[in-house]
């Protein structure tokens, strides 16, 4: 990351979590038929469904938000690439658990993907343990091809962009969101980030964390094998570009949220996902609302962190 601009931080507001439980149960209740928002411990995440690294989502939470879309669009800068490992020291906590959505480095697995990242990064004696998984579009038969990181290459890299949630992966407790039948335009997270939007008007605050689709079907994309050699200018241009996918619960997503910028250019919400049955890739929402079930596990973050922030930025693929 020798070329990368200097780090910046912010205090996100990060109020009680029964407050914002109270907060989220009313707000969620104009999307959603039947929602149940509590304070609850979080689930032993090394356990189905989840199998990630770590048991918890707690300990010192925040998020980060590096590199960016404008790295990918108009044109890719194939030499924005980031370690986990170093992205853990930038946010002041050697050795965490990261989870979130991004790139997979280009320059390593030899093609573009999605990346689902899931690390415990390394510490002293202790390596990192790399429970990614990373999502490209097959060339045999055009469909979805999931594959766990680690089986195919022993870094910690991606490239390009990620939202991170980051934490020391401890048990704890963490706000649990069950929610039925969406009656709402709105994916669970943009619900979540519109109410608190709403809520805080002035404050901003950041949710990182897991949700499952337990029953219905989903709405993804994947990023072409090939990045674009025409320049991409439009979002109909990158919708163009990237292969729409509908895919099966039970589907775990790695979400990271922000209610409001605090000034750093970040991306306000960012969703990959994956599955035990091979599918997976970016999330955008259910698409089966009637039936559609979720329970996902969130805590708020305490600072943000924008690591390599575009000098040159725009608002076009953020969806
Ligand atoms: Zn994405």
């Amino acid at each position: 990351m020798a070329t990368t601009t200097k780090t910046e931080r912010s205090q996100l507001h990060c109020p009680a979590l029964e407050e914002l439980c109270d907060v989220l149960q009313s707000g969620l209740n104009n999307n959603f038929a039947d929602v149940q928002v509590a304070v609850v411990a979080c689930p032993d995440l090394t356990e189905d469904p989840f199998h990630f690294p770590v048991k918890g989502l707690c300990g010192n939470p925040r998020i980060t938000d590096v590199g960016g879309v404008p790295y990918l669009i108009p044109l890719p800068q194939k030499h924005k690439e980031y370690d986990m490992n170093t992205v853990s020291k930038e946010v002041e906590l050697p050795g965490a658990f990261m989870l979130g959505a991004g790139a997979a480095p280009s320059r390593i697995i030899g093609m573009n993907a999605e990346f689902m990242p899931l690390v415990q990064t390394e510490a002293e004696g202790r390596p990192a343990v790399n429970g990614s998984y990373f999502s490209s579009v097959n060339p045999a038969d055009g469909r979805c091809l999931q594959e766990k990181y680690s089986d195919r290459f022993p870094d910690c890299h991606f490239g390009l962009m990620a939202n991170l949630y980051a934490c020391d992966g401890k048990p704890g407790k963490v706000i649990e969101v069950r929610v039925k039948r969406r009656t709402g335009e709105d994916s669970l997270i943009s619900a979540m980030r519109k109410t608190l939007e709403a809520h805080y008007p002035d404050k901003s605050l950041a949710l990182g964390g897991t949700f499952i689709i337990q029953k219905g079907k989903a709405k993804i994309h994947i990023m072409p094998r090939e990045f674009s050699v025409c320049p991409l200018n439009t979002n109909d241009e990158v919708n163009d570009w990237l292969k729409h996918y509908e895919i099966n619960a039970p589907i775990i997503c790695l979400s990271v949220l922000v209610s409001r910028d605090p000034g750093l250019d970040l991306r306000v919400e960012h969703t990959h996902c994956f599955s035990h049955h091979g599918e997976g890739g970016h999330y955008y929402i259910d698409t089966t609302p009637d039936t559609v079930e979720y329970v996902g596990y969130f805590l708020p973050a305490e600072y943000v962190y924008r690591i390599d922030r575009p000098q040159e930025s725009h608002s076009i693929g953020r969806d």
